[in-house]
């Protein structure tokens, strides 16, 4: 006898819903980072997904990109972009301002990020992958986007989710992410599920390709070795669903892509040299390939907006170039101005990752870059072409 499938780091269905079965197998895995650069000229389970395409992907970071793909809707419609945005009256962080009499030695060490983030997660609401990657000193002006896990149900704040609509409708579903699992972890499980289970909606997060990627872009053997693993872990689960279901559909996709880098910009040191201070002045976060600003006076917004217009290694986005990308905020509450850096070039120093952080490779530029495409590979033809990587979550919504 079959044993009901046991669902792995979801929500609980909504109350009152009943179970509607599923009919067969449908299986998504989101590799992170897996960019079609890397394999529009490799074999990677070219056999078992005929259909191969690169699929544009949303200007950010995974932050943006993977409630993109999990709703369908632009990050401007689902609320979802970068990690922190400017929300003074309702900043988890408000009470660190009775603090800030503190000088930085005290204020911004080791030992106090470590122990924002450790409240942050257990005592604040922000969910157990928060990282305290701003300033203590500025926290209190910023709120944080992923306070739920977005791979279940009421994830995502602005939108409703695959998950959502999955557990609407009362149809089981199993995600398997990083938030429990290693990559080995969760394919050896969701094979574990199909064996008991069979029919579902399986949805793996694999997300170990985005750091070796970050470390090594450049090393083709390195990326084979990788690959390789993919390939034989899922060939066996894809052949393990087919003995369930014949019909069953595959479905390989990712979130973006990794850019080579070829050059670090340091933006800090001419911004911090025009001497105005935050937050009395303008706020900034530094994220790795791009530099978000809010301005509270005009010398501030005139000096500042004169250094990005001299530099060279980016360029700051029109409003029409963010509303193109779904990525314009009325409220401004991602940053009043945006300036993105060229492809290849890196911040020197950023809030967004610590000291010691070094790496050869980085997402987050324009979607234009040819390496940020994402990849969409699957065993079925869609009957539409897919666009973006939003354009995935369509072909979830119609796995029946
Ligand atoms: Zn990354």
């Amino acid at each position: 006898m079959i044993s009901p499938p046991v669902l792995k780091d979801q929500k609980k269905q909504t109350p009152g819903a009943a179970v509607r079965p599923w009919a067969g197998v449908r299986i998504f895995v989101l590799i992170d980072a897996l960019g079609w650069s890397y394999l529009e000229n490799r074999e990677f389970l070219d056999d078992l997904l005929p259909h191969r395409q690169p699929l544009r992907t949303v200007l950010g970071f995974s932050s943006g990109a993977i409630p993109s793909i999990l709703t369908g809707l632009t990050p401007a419609q689902n609320g979802h972009w970068n990690l922190f945005y400017l929300d003074p009256d309702n900043s988890p962080f408000r009470w660190l301002r009775y603090f800030l009499f503190l000088p930085d030695r005290l204020l911004d060490t080791r030992v106090t990020r470590k122990l924002l983030k450790e409240m942050g997660r257990r005592l604040l609401g922000l969910g157990p992958l928060f990282e305290c990657s701003v300033t203590p000193r500025l926290l209190p002006w910023f709120n944080y986007v992923e306070k739920r896990n977005i791979y279940a149900a009421g994830g995502i704040t602005g939108a409703p989710s695959i998950f959502d609509q999955l557990s609407t409708e009362g149809r089981p579903y199993h995600v398997y992410s990083y938030h429990r699992f290693s990559d080995a972890q969760a394919l050896e499980q969701a094979r574990r599920d199909l064996r008991r289970g069979g029919n579902g909606f399986y949805f793996l997060y694999l997300s170990e390709m985005d750091s070796l990627l970050h470390h090594y872009c450049l090393d083709p053997l390195k990326i084979d070795e990788k690959l390789r693993f993919y390939a034989d872990e899922l060939r066996k689960l894809f052949a393990l669903a087919r003995g369930i279901d014949p019909g069953a559909s595959f479905t390989l996709f990712s979130d973006h892509g990794m850019t080579p880098i070829h050059a670090r910009f340091d933006l800090l040191t001419p911004i911090e040299a025009l001497r105005f201070s935050m937050p009395r002045d303008y706020l900034a976060v530094y994220d790795s390939t791009m530099a978000r600003f809010w301005f509270f006076n005009d010398r501030a917004r005139h000096a500042i907006s004169g250094v990005l217009q001299e530099s060279s290694c980016g360029r700051v986005l029109s409003d029409a170039e963010l509303r193109g990308m779904g990525i314009y905020f009325e409220d401004a509450r991602y940053g009043q101005l945006i300036y993105l850096l060229h492809p290849g070039w890196l911040l020197a120093r950023s809030d967004f990752n610590g000291t010691g952080w070094n790496p050869i490779g980085m997402h987050g530029y324009h979607p234009d870059d040819p390496y940020s495409d994402g990849i969409f590979l699957s065993n079925c033809t869609p009957p539409v072409p897919l666009q973006t990587i939003a354009d995935v979550y369509y072909r979830m919504r119609e796995a029946k």
